[in-house]
């Protein structure tokens, strides 16, 4: 990191400590955001440079700029916790660095340094930790993006990027325990073979506020995307994994075949359900073979899986052919025992055993 200096910009306002103590005291999740953001600028004569942090604001950007006509845009979600001990960490964010270069690499943009986007969280994390949420389960919600930013209408990849990290506070995903959520199925799809489905693309998720919505006005809280060639095998939900335990315990993922995000929390969970024995398989599982394990009983639980709500049960499930509960309806036991662990493991309550956590200050 020697030869990449990131200057510090004074910030001339922050927030009054009042102000903020209000505004983190139930931020929710989304709408609340810190005195300070890190950019860094690319072009394909300097490569990455002028990286700084300073105060967070509104960007300039000319009208022609290539990401407002063809969404060449990437992002990543983490979080930094407060360990038990006071201690500020992150979770993995190699893996998202990883994650990043991953995405870039399909939208035609630039790599950047893993060790670069870990350092442009650090310091940003680092200046804005008066913002974490005293609320219990709280935490910065980390939010890196890039996007490209060349004057230019001709459609090939730009020649400038621009790369920011912004932090949101956030509460408990949910306020008390976590209920099962309900699922609708839909009849859109999310990703299809050869698409961008396993890059974290702003675009996938321009593709997905419809489906959602209609999840929502049917009463549902998530929305389920079946695969794009034959309409038969589950791949995720709008921005989880999913996971199945039947009753001779298997636990089974879809497989990561290209159309389904690679999410650091369902490889975690991977490791973790390998490590407590379970028969861990990433296979194919079809919308009905999931009504039938569910009516048979041989289905014990599905859960969903990421960064934001960590691990959230599914207790119903429904498409244009009907409903079915799965289980009794609420999360099951291997659910529960999967998601304390591994936020116990992210607030430093169990021992990090695997190198995940890592710690800030
Ligand atoms: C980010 C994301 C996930 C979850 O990934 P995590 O790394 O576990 O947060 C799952 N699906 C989609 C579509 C996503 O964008």
């Amino acid at each position: 990191m020697a030869e990449f200096e990131f200057t510090r910009l004074p910030h001339p306002a922050p927030v009054p400590g009042a102000t903020r103590d209000q505004a983190i005291a139930d931020p929710g999740f989304g709408t609340v955001f810190t005195d300070h953001m890190v950019s860094i600028e690319y072009d394909a004569h300097r490569g990455w440079h002028s990286a700084t942090l300073g105060p967070r604001g509104p960007i300039k950007l000319d009208p022609a700029a290539s990401v407002l006509h063809y969404a060449q845009e990437i992002f990543e979600g983490l979080k930094a916790y407060r360990l038990a001990d006071g201690t500020m960490a992150l979770f993995r964010p190699q893996a998202n660095a990883a994650r990043f270069n991953r995405s870039a690499a399909r939208l035609a943009m630039p790599d950047l340094p893993e060790d670069v986007f870990v350092e442009a969280i650090r310091q940003v994390v680092l200046a804005d930790k008066d913002w974490f949420p005293g609320v219990e389960g709280g935490s910065l919600y980390i939010r890196p993006f890039m996007f490209a930013n060349e004057h230019f209408l001709g459609v090939r990849p730009a020649k400038k990027y621009k790369f920011l990290v912004i932090l949101s506070p956030a509460g408990n995903y949910f306020k008390s325990g976590a209920p099962a959520v309900s699922v609708w199925v839909s009849e859109y799809t999310r990703a299809a073979p050869g698409g961008t489905g396993e890059a974290k693309c702003g675009g996938n998720y321009a593709a997905s506020l419809v489906p959602t919505g209609e999840a929502f006005e049917r009463g549902h809280d998530q929305v389920v995307f079946l695969d794009a060639a034959e309409r038969k095998w589950i791949e995720e939900l709008g921005g989880m994994n999913l996971f199945f335990a039947l009753d001779d315990g298997r636990l089974i993922t879809p497989p990561l075949r290209g159309t389904i995000l690679p999410g650091i929390t369902r490889d975690s969970i991977l490791t973790l359900a390998r490590e407590q024995g379970l028969d861990v398989r990433e296979e194919m599982y079809s919308l009905d073979q999931w009504r039938a394990d569910a009516e048979s009983g041989k289905l014990l639980e599905t859960f969903a899986c990421g960064t934001a709500a960590v691990v959230t049960a599914v207790g119903k499930v429904a498409s244009r052919d009907g409903e079915f509960t799965i289980g009794g309806g609420g999360p099951g036991q291997l659910t529960n025992r999967l998601r304390e662990e591994l936020v116990g493991i992210q607030r430093g309550a169990i021992e990090d055993r695997h190198g995940w956590v890592m710690k800030l200050d």
